[in-house]
Parts: structure tokens; C-alpha cells; sequence
């Protein structure tokens, strides 16, 4: 008799769906736990114990595709200034992506669902590119894709597969091998957000703007792409806001409501998972090499195959500007290439938002406690107190 992933603990859960997709007896569902995170949940009277889904499960059993330890690294953007402006980064994506569509090929990317959570879904062609362009901070759902993609690949089609890392991990652990006709993209990875505290901010936000939100564009290049913003549509109009001053931003750059896996993070690393990975390019080199650096945009890729060489080697003659990257000097600018985020250290913080967000007090957390003003007002008192302590001890 085998353990099932009712044993995996919380931490050590990517929420990948790979036990989900594998289960022979259809024993498992994935469902949202009260943080907002998606979690196998094993009918245990389907359950015959045969112990596959805790054997395969990748954040377990760590998957080792024998990619390059030291792999080269890019730093590049789309030739066409549109495709950079409509892309997180430089559009690399879009340039790869184009590719496989050349072939007749599919394309597996996140886009938003109508409620606004994510979900993977597959495109077969140009005219649907643009739901999957620019990231989404809130994980997507690829439970339903798996079988998707193994029939594309059983009907001899190329398909491109862009994730983070942990979904990349999913993938390669459902086939168990390398399937020729694959192409993986994983993503450099800050680590992904509470549904349940970004549906919240879109409550809050919602009622302040007296409109519901209709979509969300995380990576608005106003004023810059290094500075961006955080833009909120709705019927009618649009509110974008710089993303210090956003308060559901501020929180996720300060790791308060990320996944507990993403603290914990198995394939935030090198070597990589996928055949190629795309990141921003954050990188020193800019200040010493701006011909290297598009300030509109610029993709980080890193090439960790010979699959992925060949792929990026055919799309940069034809679609991107190319320059070669120290990629040691880019880990340093961009740290999530090699490592995971940290548990913030406020420890109580993030225990304190999830419980704001279960009672419905969204002004107190996002008009207050995570508000830049608030912060200002918190530091000032902070400094008075620490001056005046100062003070007392000169006294004596
Ligand atoms: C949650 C998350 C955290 C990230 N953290 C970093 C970071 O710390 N440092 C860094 O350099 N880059 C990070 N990135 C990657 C970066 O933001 C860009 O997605 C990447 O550079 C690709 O940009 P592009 O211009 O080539 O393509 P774009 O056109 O912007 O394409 C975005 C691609 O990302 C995929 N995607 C978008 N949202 C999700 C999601 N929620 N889950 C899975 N796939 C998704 C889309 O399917 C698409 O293929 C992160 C991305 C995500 C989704
Ligand atoms: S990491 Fe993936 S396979 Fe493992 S238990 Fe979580 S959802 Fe299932
Ligand atoms: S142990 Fe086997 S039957 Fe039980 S949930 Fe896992 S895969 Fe399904
Ligand atoms: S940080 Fe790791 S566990 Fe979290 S979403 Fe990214 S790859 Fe997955």
C-alpha cells in the first residue's frame, strides 16, 4: 500500500495538478484552501492506495532534465516596437511563440478567466496571442491542460508551454520523458499570489472607483517599463497607479501573501527546468552597454539545451534584437534565477492580512496597513520614538 498526496504538507505543494491529472481512480480534486491557494484534496474512499500521485509528485521527487549547469544567457527584445509595448518585458514570448505558430503549432500560456483568476489555455493561432501576453501575478490553474497538450503532441504538433517553473516541473513529470515535439519556457519566479486577497483588492478597489473591474494589467509601462504601473480597467474608463503605490503590489514585493511553496521553492534554480527561461532583464550591463538594453523593455532568456538553442537561435535571426548576458552578473540583479523568496519577517503580518481578509475588513488592510501613506505615518511615529529614547539616554 502506497502513501497519496494527502501526505504531501502545505509548504512542500506547488498546487501543480500533476496527482490531479495522473490519478487512475479519478480520486483527487484541486480546491481552493482558505488562503486562496488551489490544493489536492483525495476522496479517500476512491483511494486505492496504489501510492502514484505521492511517488510523481515533482516538488517530492525532484525532476532532473540534465539541462546546462552553466547556461548562456540573452539579453534581447522583439523587433517590432508594438509587440515590446504590449509585453511584460522585451517579448521574447511573443517572438518564440510566433515561431511555433509558423509551424502550425500550439501555444499554452495563462489568461485571465471573466471573475478574473487564471486558468492555462491553449492557442492555436496569432489572433489569440494577446490573452496570454503579460504576466499575471495570481497562479494559474493548469489541472485541465495536461491531456490537452498530450493529444496535440499525439497528433505530431509542435506546442510551446510557458509556466513557472513549478508547472514546467508538472509537465515534464506527467510525461515522464521529453517529448520531441515539446518546447518549455519556465519563468525567472517571485513566486505566486493569494486569489483569495487579490479578489479582495478588486472588491476594494471596485467600490472606491464605484465600477467593477474588468481586467487588470500588472505590467503597465507607464512611466517606464523599470518603473511600471498597476492599471485597472472598467467599463468606461481605467485607473493606473505607480506600482509603489498600489497597495496589493506593495504586498506582494514585500512576500506577504505568496504561496507557501513559493518561500520553499524547488526549482527557482539552476540548472533550470525548462528548455529555455524568460525573465526582465534587470541587469549592470545596461549602465555599461545601452546598446545591449531597450528601455521600453528587455527579455532576459537563458538557454539551458540544446533543444532550446536551437528554438531561440532560429527566432533571434528574424524577430529579436540579440546581445550576449553574463549570466552571473544578471543573477545578482535578478536574484528569483537561482533562489526563492523569503518568509517576510513581520511573521504576524501575514498571518494578520489573511485574517483582515476573512472578516471582509479590506479598507483597514488595503486602505491602511498596506497603504504607502500609513507605512509613512507608522515610520515617522517609529523615528519619534526611537529619537526620543535617544534622547532620554543622552539625559542620563
Ligand atoms: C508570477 C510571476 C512572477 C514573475 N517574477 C519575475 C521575477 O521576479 N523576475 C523576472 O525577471 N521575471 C519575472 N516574471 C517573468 C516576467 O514578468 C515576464 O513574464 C517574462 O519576462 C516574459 O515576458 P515577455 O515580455 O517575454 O512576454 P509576455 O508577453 O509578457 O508573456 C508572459 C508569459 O508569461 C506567462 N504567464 C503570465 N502569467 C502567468 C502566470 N500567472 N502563471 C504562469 N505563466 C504566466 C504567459 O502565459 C506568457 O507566456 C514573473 C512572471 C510571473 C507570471
Ligand atoms: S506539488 Fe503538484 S503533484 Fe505534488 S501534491 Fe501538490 S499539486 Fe499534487
Ligand atoms: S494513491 Fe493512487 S488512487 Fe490514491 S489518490 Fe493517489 S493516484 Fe489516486
Ligand atoms: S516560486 Fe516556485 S513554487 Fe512558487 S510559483 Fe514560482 S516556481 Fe512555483
Amino acid at each position: 500500500m502506497g502513501d497519496n498526496v494527502s501526505f504531501v504538507k502545505a509548504e512542500n505543494c506547488s498546487g501543480c495538478a500533476l496527482c490531479f491529472a495522473i490519478c487512475p481512480r479519478k480520486a483527487i480534486t484541486m480546491r481552493y484552501n482558505e488562503e486562496g491557494f488551489f490544493y489536492p484534496v483525495v476522496d479517500e474512499k476512491k483511494c486505492n492506495r496504489c501510492g502514484l500521485c505521492y511517488e510523481k509528485c515533482p516538488f517530492r521527487k525532484i525532476i532532473n532534465r540534465n539541462n546546462y549547469r552553466h547556461p548562456e544567457s540573452w539579453s534581447c527584445w522583439h523587433k517590432s516596437e508594438q509587440v515590446v509595448m504590449a509585453s511584460s518585458s522585451g517579448g521574447a514570448f511573443t517572438a518564440l511563440a510566433e515561431e511555433i505558430l509558423s509551424r502550425k503549432g500550439i501555444i499554452y500560456g495563462a489568461s485571465y478567466n471573466p471573475d478574473l483568476s487564471v486558468s492555462h489555455v491553449r492557442i492555436p493561432s496569432k489572433d489569440s496571442l494577446s490573452v496570454v501576453k503579460k504576466s499575471k501575478y495570481i497562479q494559474s490553474d493548469i489541472s485541465r491542460i495536461y491531456g490537452e497538450v498530450e493529444k496535440d503532441l499525439r497528433a505530431g504538433k509542435n506546442v510551446l508551454f510557458v509556466g513557472t517553473p513549478c508547472q514546467i516541473a508538472g509537465l515534464y513529470g506527467f510525461f515522464g520523458n521529453n517529448p520531441a515535439g515539446l518546447y518549455t519556457c519556465d519563468l525567472v519566479c517571485h513566486g505566486v499570489n493569494s486569489l483569495a486577497v487579490f479578489k479582495a483588492y478588486l472588491s476594494y478597489t471596485g467600490k472606491r472607483l464605484r465600477h467593477s473591474i474588468e481586467s487588470v494589467d500588472f505590467r503597465v509601462k507607464i512611466p517606464s517599463w523599470e518603473v511600471p504601473s498597476v492599471g485597472l480597467y472598467y467599463r468606461g474608463g481605467e485607473n493606473i497607479v505607480k506600482v509603489n503605490e498600489d497597495p496589493f503590489y506593495r504586498g506582494f514585493l514585500h512576500n506577504y501573501y505568496l504561496r507557501l511553496s513559493c518561500y520553499n521553492c524547488r526549482y527557482n534554480t539552476l540548472p533550470r527546468i525548462g528548455d529555455i527561461t524568460l525573465g526582465d532583464f534587470w541587469c549592470w550591463d545596461k549602465r555599461y552597454r545601452p546598446e545591449n538594453f531597450n528601455p521600453k523593455g528587455t527579455s532576459l532568456v537563458i538557454i539551458n539545451n540544446d533543444k532550446g538553442k536551437e528554438l531561440f537561435l532560429k527566432v533571434s535571426k528574424d524577430k529579436l534584437n540579440v546581445a550576449i548576458a553574463d549570466l552571473y552578473k544578471t543573477v545578482l540583479y535578478n536574484p528569483f534565477i537561482k533562489t526563492c523568496a523569503e518568509y517576510p519577517h513581520d511573521f504576524f503580518k501575514r498571518k494578520e492580512i489573511f485574517s483582515l481578509v476573512r472578516q471582509h475588513k479590506y479598507r483597514e488592510l488595503f486602505g491602511k496597513q498596506l497603504s504607502p501613506r500609513y507605512k509613512l505615518k507608522d515610520r515617522m511615529r517609529k523615528y519619534l520614538r526611537l529619537y526620543k529614547e535617544k534622547l532620554v539616554k543622552l539625559k542620563r
